[in-house]
């Protein structure tokens, strides 16, 4: 049994926390590989409603070990009050390890995030001012706080000291920000790391070992493909990459070993933040597919923005299945178009008078209009269904069209926000 990887066709919030939450009761290892408290995976179970920002949605399942990885930008703080709600609604302690290898996000880079969207005014990109930007180009500068530098007081000093020379300059001359006292930070990160050290681990290694025994192991990707910095609608990305192709790098399972990666896409389209959006509805019709979408309507279970929304689009999640490698699809909140007598689908794009099917650059995409086909709707309940059979015919003749369409088999069908509402498709 290989490795399966769990991605976003689209733009983040498709459902994913669901399926891997769905996956996990069958998995021994969930693992998160990339990006940060900047998105939310929605689950609804016994214990009620929990957005994760950052534990993998293994979380609530004692013989499941969760694992947050090195590709993983860690807000310390932000992972303690994530336990501790855990904790409040009396959810059995969590089986977590943090790689100590992965990152931690400084309050500095939240503050230097959101100083620079301000600064942008108009242009902003639409962050979500959880410091990701700043924390990825630390990454890279080599400036980053590893798990691991938390161990020792006086190294932590150092590092800290070395990474604010340049952004307090910044803080003070460019924003008009006060500068960050590299003492205090440092006890500020000393105090919560001692909360989270029972967790951390050599994760790498761990996972080398669970390859070895053959367990199966969920790899639990954040936002989607068109998020990606390389193969999205770049800059209104995220800074990590989103694709099950880093997700070996990012959690430390090589790459050949993941055997099956599910695109996860919703029935209609939802984009939280700035971008071109081809399929987005008028703000009326939005709002009236926006207040029954998802769980509690759509916005975003981070920032509580409201998503912005249009009709499914057959060239963006084509695209976006591919260039995740997706050996299947899984296809959520199909329950959400029941009341429509009509379901609109993008099958193409016009670009200045032409018709194509590729998913274009970002450039050439804001001057996308899509071309769309009309389908009936089936008007009525499919909560209740557990069978692709018990589909009213009208649902399964759109499945099946999304399916030609994205050129991908739909596997899961996801029918509600809860567990088991969940269905599979046979070929
Ligand atoms: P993720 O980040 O990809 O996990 O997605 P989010 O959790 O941000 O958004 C998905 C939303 O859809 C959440 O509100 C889920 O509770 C909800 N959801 C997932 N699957 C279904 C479904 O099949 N039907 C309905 N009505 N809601 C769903």
């Amino acid at each position: 049994m290989g490795v399966t990887a769990v991605v976003g066709a689209n733009w983040g919030d498709e459902g994913k926390g669901k399926i891997t939450d769905y996956l996990a009761s069958s998995a021994d290892y969930v693992v998160r590989f990339q990006g940060g408290s900047n998105a939310g995976h929605t689950i609804l179970n016994e214990w009620g409603k929990f957005a994760l920002h950052l534990l993998p949605s293994g979380i609530f399942y004692q013989h499941v070990q969760n694992v947050i990885g090195p590709g993983v930008a860690v807000n310390l703080q932000g992972l303690v009050q994530e336990l501790d709600n855990l904790a409040r609604k009396r959810v059995p302690a969590p089986r977590l390890l943090i790689a100590d290898r992965a990152q931690i996000v400084l309050p500095v880079h939240v503050l230097l995030d959101a100083a620079e969207e301000e600064r942008l005014g108009f242009e902003q990109f639409g962050s979500t001012r959880s410091g990701i930007a700043p924390f990825y180009a630390d990454k890279a500068l080599k400036l980053g706080i590893q798990v691991a530098d938390l161990a020792n007081k006086p190294h932590l000093l150092t590092r800290i000291q070395q990474n604010l020379v340049l952004k307090n300059v910044l803080l003070q001359h460019v924003y008009n920000l006060p500068p960050i006292d590299a003492e205090e930070l440092t006890n500020d990160l000393w105090n919560h790391a001692r909360i989270i050290a029972p967790y951390v681990s050599d994760v790498s290694l761990v996972l080398q070992q669970a390859l070895q025994r053959k367990s199966r192991i969920v790899l639990e990707g954040q936002l989607g493909a068109l998020r990606d910095p390389d193969h999205g609608i770049y800059p209104f990305t995220t800074s990590s990459p989103t694709l099950a192709g880093f997700a070996s790098v990012g959690a430390g399972t090589p790459a050949h070993t993941i055997t099956r990666i599910i695109a996860v896409t919703k029935a209609y389209s939802t984009c939280v933040g700035a971008g071109p959006f081809v399929t987005e509805l008028p703000p009326e019709q939005a709002q009236v597919l926006r207040e029954r979408g998802g769980d509690a309507g759509e916005y975003g279970a981070t920032t509580g923005r409201p998503r912005r929304i249009g009709w499914f689009d057959c060239v963006a999640t084509k695209y976006g299945a591919a260039i995740q490698g997706a050996t299947e699809v899984a296809l959520t909140n199909l329950d959400v178009l029941s009341y429509l007598n009509e379901i609109p689908i993008a099958t193409a794009y016009q670009i200045d008078g032409q018709n194509i099917t590729h998913f274009p650059n970002t450039r050439a995409l804001t001057r996308a209009v899509p071309v769309l086909e009309v389908m009936p709707g089936w008007r009525s309940d499919i909560t209740q269904a557990r069978r692709y059979s018990e589909l009213p015919q009208k649902a399964r003749q759109y499945v099946e069209r999304l399916e030609t369409l994205i050129d991908m088999p739909i596997r899961l069908i996801s029918v509600g926000p809860h567990r088991e509402q969940i269905l599979y498709k046979g070929s």
